[in-house]
């Protein structure tokens, strides 16, 4: 679909139009012919069709080639409104250009940032509804702690909330204990595989020099 002839400010040529849509070229594509259309235009007349609506030469997409530069450049050069005029934006520019500025359009309607909120809104107004918003959070005004969700109805308990940090806490203590304690074990039993090894070492040692006094003794 091409961009609403209503949208133009002063003449657009003839050349211009799309002839499908009948409306200004958005993406365009030419046929061998020299007729324009839209990219999804044809796209989609071509699905039911294997000729130009305009004056039924065969074409087929294979055909389509990009519009000539200098139409491409008439066509960049139109002056159109805004999408959102009817919403307040008054910015005219040229086609060009108005990609970039719809996408940032103060007027353009977003979906509201936070997670599991539906409202879509104009960007200009997001921080007042970002304000009010059912789905925005806060931390709990007793100090807890707890991230509160506006749209939780449940009563929050600080009480139960800190009751479950502290197990929490807890069994994280008792198990880095558990952990060190274990630790300490394998190290100390590493410790008393060397000695017994040394200690029979040294033995067989002794026992060496014993026989060698014995035979020097002898
Ligand atoms: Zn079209
Ligand atoms: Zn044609
Ligand atoms: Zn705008
Ligand atoms: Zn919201
Ligand atoms: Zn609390």
């Amino acid at each position: 679909m091409g961009y609403d002839i209503e949208r133009f400010v002063g003449y657009v040529n003839e050349g211009l139009l799309c002839s499908i849509c009948r409306d200004v070229l958005e993406d365009p594509l030419q046929a061998p012919c020299e007729h324009a259309f839209c990219t999804a235009c044809i796209h989609g007349w071509l699905v039911h069709h294997s000729n130009c609506p305009e004056d039924r030469q065969m074409i087929d997409v294979s055909l389509l080639r990009p519009l000539y530069r200098y139409m491409k450049n008439d066509l960049n050069r139109l002056q159109l409104h805004c999408k959102n005029r009817e919403y307040g934006c008054e910015m005219v520019c040229s086609l060009e250009s108005i990609d970039r500025h719809e996408r940032e359009c103060e007027y353009s309607r977003i979906p509201c940032s936070n997670a599991g909120c539906t409202v879509q809104i104009e960007r200009r107004n997001l921080d007042v509804h970002l304000a009010v918003c059912e789905y925005r959070s806060r931390e709990c005004p007793n100090g807890c702690g707890y991230t509160i969700l506006s749209a939780e109805d449940t009563q929050h308990n600080c009480v139960a909330e800190l009751r479950t940090e502290l197990e929490l806490l807890r069994s994280e203590m008792i198990c880095r204990v558990e952990e060190a304690k274990h630790e300490m074990e394998s190290r100390l039993d590493s410790q008393r595989r060397h000695m017994v090894q040394k200690e029979s070492i040294l033995q067989n040692e002794i026992e060496e020099l014993k026989v060698n006094m014995i035979l020097l003794f002898s």
